[in-house]
């Protein structure tokens, strides 16, 4: 339960150089690099404290005392001896290499740090006509989007299998591509000749800035050479290389001996050599670049250009790219290493594991050094004779240290910078490459810094791998690979057994949340306003694949699910308080129970199991769903259709039975849901368990999940109870087209279930259950049959469309027969008067016989007999005078267990008295007294067109 901060980087930086207003690197070292580190150091611990802060108040449950801090020196120096290590077989080396590089950051940007930093923007783009040596009159078309990069063009390249032609545009002669030409639009153009790319090799040209000093080793080599990536998708289909910006450019100078020249610095302004353009800044002077080329005759045209292009992810300034020494481990090596070791991990979802792969394939040597100040400092040495070593601990340093220790606060810039090492080849004295590491490194090697991997092996080996990891997706390419190749070069094995990782939380309707944005919401607040569980229990039942809304509607959507569950536990809490229910009272035997007690209780066992399976997957969405629909039937049914067994139960045996299976249910309920609702369990426990039973532990976060035998399930049971619930609702369809009010008795209710029908057998009309329907849907008797003749009709009715044209004039005769019955059914399809129709060209319906009403689904029927008698409407008026005499208790404030006097004159009188057993336990009167004082709550009405007038008080 160790939390952690990540804390170095340029993140961190950035931040800071906003709070301190530094705009670049030179406002960094001016301002001093041991104060800008410092201050880095205090905004890491402010915002750990704010974190923690919010953390707890979430519920999450850590050692907040012991929190990692990936600045520690111990950090450093597990990642120190790794990179010892990666020096020692190889892997590390130093790459001249065109990176993606953020000017106002001042350095390059990795692979990783690249995916996902695109936005739209525009540039001024310019085609460039290049004169064709020995060829007077005759240029090369070339097209750009980064003006800059112009004055340090080198070659230009064509494809050699694609057709190219020399136009003839304003008495000059333009070479470009077939394609191109096409579509460019050129006024009074025509073409002399058509050849293919290959004819053009080695065609030598002039530079757009051959006059600038630095041009001159460019000069020289100025020809075309070949290249398959040229497309005609976009540009001239002549690719100007300028190998010192841009990584493909780069490549070529490698392959075809091109000179590099790099024409910006780190913070991108243009070096010496580069004339007018010696320190202005790239990014700003397209078209400055463009008036230049068009007063010398080198500019055919320039236009503002609308693309997608690369920004830094931290500052989000537009990149550049520039050719520069970095540091990289080669992955040839660890590459399927990596792979074989992810293969290991148990994905969730298993998508992440094949991004993995896909990532693993397909990265480069990772770059690991950034010119920057506040990170880990990389442990790079080179001697006054040029011997190159890496320091592989702190150890090691203070070991080799010949100066500069005493003033080394910890291991970063610029303290450790002035630390002299005496070389371990020949002692000379020996400097820090000026570098600092990818902050990834940081947080890759937590899996040994925080186990203590240099200094005590056996507790490492006691908690690693981790059980489970879980971040947002994204982390595939970044957290949890570098955790994954520290681990494979220090374990030979994924540090993490199962790696789970989820989508995102979006503001509704699905914007993304900015830190700066108006939709910014502080977590603190938001627990004030849904309160920490509602957002745990939002984010519990989501599948982790897909995006979480956050809003007012699904948090309170979520609050009406909590509802129903708070309603039960308060409905609970207020009888089993009124009945002094004690729950350390010896339990009825749960054979001994009714039988919806058997089932809930087996129907809670079933829930217990698929909770544990569910988060022994580490699929809390499955668990909290299974929770959610237990709950509800909790509700819904359990409780509602035993409400009586609390206020007024058939014996003490009964009531006990219905308290403790209810008890047992929201205890059990409460442990299951505790790791998801911490707050909410720990409520309910406390009242329900821990004030009241002996010896009960002290915190629901002590007891074990809950776990049951698995003979407490009982199938059988379950199933019957399913049907039940079927029928209830498919009689309750046929109760409402009954027109009949629900307080009057209807005779019976008859159930037909299809032969393959998954319920046919489950009910009996005989058992308990019967007894559960017929109460449910006020009938006297429940039956089951095997047919439904003489109870229920199918309608067929021609579909017109479909049959109007294709029966024309028979239409009438075969609407007729259906009407009258005289079809047969076949096979889904329906034979009528010579003509066989598809269940598509008919609307098939059902419906009572006289007497009789009905509801239907795909595999069963019921038919309801709706013919009153007198006797069941006596009955109907006394249940209808009950509701009436309690919504007057309400009315009159009466407390739940209150008993009354009921006194009561007109012609509902002989009612009351042939029902009397039946108002008075419902009512919980004491006596029914004919008659009338003028005392007391009074009504006076028609119930069921009959009058009364009632009277009522506290007994
Ligand atoms: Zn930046
Ligand atoms: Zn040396």
């Amino acid at each position: 339960y160790q939390n952690g901060f990540d804390c170095q980087g340029l993140w961190v930086e950035v931040q800071v150089e906003r709070e301190l207003n530094l705009n670049s690197k030179r406002d960094i070292e001016s301002y001093g690099i041991d104060r800008f580190s410092d201050a880095c150091r205090a905004r890491v611990d402010r915002s750990a404290a704010a974190i923690t802060k919010q953390s707890i108040r979430l519920g999450q449950w850590m050692d907040w005392d012991h929190s990692y801090f990936t600045y520690t020196d111990n950090n450093i120096s597990h990642i120190w001896h790794v990179l010892k290590i990666c020096q020692e077989r190889g892997w590390l080396y130093k790459g001249h290499r065109s990176m993606p590089w953020c000017a106002r950051c001042g350095t390059a940007l990795s692979q990783h740090e690249m995916i996902d930093s695109y936005r739209e923007m525009t540039h001024t783009s310019i085609y460039a006509k290049l004169p064709i040596e020995g060829k007077s009159g005759e240029f090369f078309l070339v097209w750009t989007t980064t003006p800059w990069t112009l004055p340090a063009n080198v070659a230009l390249a064509v494809h050699p299998e694609l057709d190219y032609v020399r136009a003839r545009v304003n008495g000059e002669t333009l070479v470009l591509g077939k394609k191109v030409y096409e579509t460019l639009e050129l006024p009074g153009a025509s073409v002399v000749e058509t050849v293919k790319g290959r004819a053009l090799l080695g065609l030598r040209y002039r530079g757009p800035f051959d006059e600038l000093p630095a041009a001159a080793p460019a000069k020289a080599v100025h020809r075309v050479i070949s290249w398959d990536a040229v497309s005609e998708a976009e540009g001239t289909g002549i690719v100007h290389i300028a190998p010192g910006c841009g990584a493909e450019d780069f490549g070529l100078s490698k392959t075809e001996s091109l000179p590099v020249l790099v024409p910006i610095d780190d913070s991108a302004r243009f070096v010496r050599g580069y004339g007018w353009l010696e320190g202005k800044e790239a990014r700003d002077v397209a078209q400055e670049i463009a008036d230049d080329l068009n007063a010398r005759g080198f500019l055919l045209r320039a236009t503002p250009y609308t693309h997608r292009y690369p920004v830094c992810w931290r500052c989000k300034e537009e990149i550049v790219f520039r050719v520069d020494d970095e540091w990289f481990i080669s992955m040839d090596e660890l590459r399927p290493q990596l792979m074989a070791a992810a293969r290991e991990v148990s994905w969730v979802p298993a998508a992440a594991g094949a991004r993995m792969q896909n990532w693993l394939q397909n990265m480069g040597d990772w770059n690991i050094s950034r010119k920057r100040y506040w990170g880990l400092p990389l442990p790079f040495y080179t001697c006054a004779n040029g011997h190159f070593f890496v320091l592989g601990s702190e150890e090691e340093l203070r070991e080799h240290a010949i100066r500069g220790l005493e003033g080394l606060r910890d291991l970063h810039r610029p303290w450790i910078d002035a630390v002299v090492v005496g070389c371990p080849t020949c002692n000379a004295a020996s400097k820090r490459v000026k570098e600092v590491g990818d902050c990834w490194l940081d947080a890759g090697v937590v899996p040994f810094s925080t186990l203590d991997w240099l200094h005590d092996r056996a507790y490492w080996e006691q908690w690693f791998p981790a059980d489970f990891v879980v971040e947002m997706v994204e982390q595939v390419r970044l957290w949890f690979y570098s955790a994954l190749f520290f681990s494979v070069v220090l374990a030979g094995r994924a540090p993490y057994r199962t790696n789970g990782s989820h989508a995102a939380v979006l503001a509704a309707p699905g914007e993304e949340f900015h830190k700066t944005g108006a939709n910014m919401l502080e977590l603190g607040e938001a627990c004030e306003e849904v309160g920490a569980d509602v957002i745990r229990w939002l984010y519990a039942r989501q599948n982790p694949q897909e995006n979480v809304y956050w809003g007012a509607a699904p948090t309170d959507d979520i609050k009406r699910r909590l509802l129903t569950l708070w309603n039960t536990y308060s409905f609970f809490i207020t009888y089993a308080n009124l009945d002094a229910f004690d729950p350390n009272a010896s339990e009825v035997p749960a054979k001994e129970r009714p039988l919806i007690d058997r089932w809930l209780l087996s129907a809670l066992a079933r829930l217990v199991r698929d909770c544990r399976e569910a988060l022994d997957r580490y699929d809390s969405a499955t668990a909290a769903h299974k929770m959610e629909a237990f709950w509800e039937d909790l509700s819904t049914w359990y409780v509602r259709r035993n409400r009586r067994r609390f206020w007024q139960a058939a014996s003490a045996t009964d009531s006990a039975a219905a308290y403790q299976t209810l008890y047992e249910a929201l205890t059990t309920l409460a442990r299951l849901f505790a790791p998801m609702m911490p707050f909410l369990a720990e409520a309910m426990y406390q009242n329900l368990v821990r004030n009241v039973r002996r010896g009960a532990e002290a915190s629901v976060h002590h007891t074990s999940y809950p776990d049951v035998p698995a003979d407490r399930i009982d199938e059988a049971l379950e199933r019957r109870m399913r049907a039940a619930m079927r029928v209830v609702a498919l009689g309750r369809a046929a109760r409402s087209a009954a027109g009949v009010k629900t307080r009057t008795p209807l005779p019976k209710l008859i159930a037909v279930f299809d032969a393959g029908d998954r319920d046919h057998g489950a009910l009996d009309g005989q058992d308990e259950l019967a007894a559960v329907i017929c109460d449910e849907l006020n009938v006297k008797a429940f039956e089951v049959r095997d047919r439904a003749e003489g109870l229920v009709k199918e309608i067929v009715k021609p579909e017109l469309k479909a049959l109007g044209p294709r029966l024309g004039k028979d239409l009438p005769r075969v609407r007729a027969a259906l009407h009258a019955g005289r079809y047969t059914s076949v096979d889904g399809g329906i034979e009528v008067e010579g003509f066989t129709l598809s269940p598509e060209e008919v609307l098939v319906s059902h419906e009572g016989t006289p007497g009789h009403t009905v509801g239907k689904d795909a595999g069963a029927v019921v038919a309801l007999e709706t013919t009153l008698t007198a006797d069941l409407e006596a009955e109907g008026l006394a249940r209808e005078l009950v509701r009436r005499v309690n919504d007057l208790r309400k009315e009159a404030g009466f407390e739940i267990a209150d008993r009354i006097v009921l006194r009561y004159a007109g012609p509902i009188a002989p009612t009351i008295e042939r029902f009397s057993d039946l108002v008075g336990s419902e009512t919980l009167a004491t006596s029914l007294r004919p008659g009338l004082t003028g005392r007391g709550h009074k009504w006076s009405g028609e119930l069921n067109g009959v009058s009364a007038e009632l009277e009522l008080e506290k007994a």
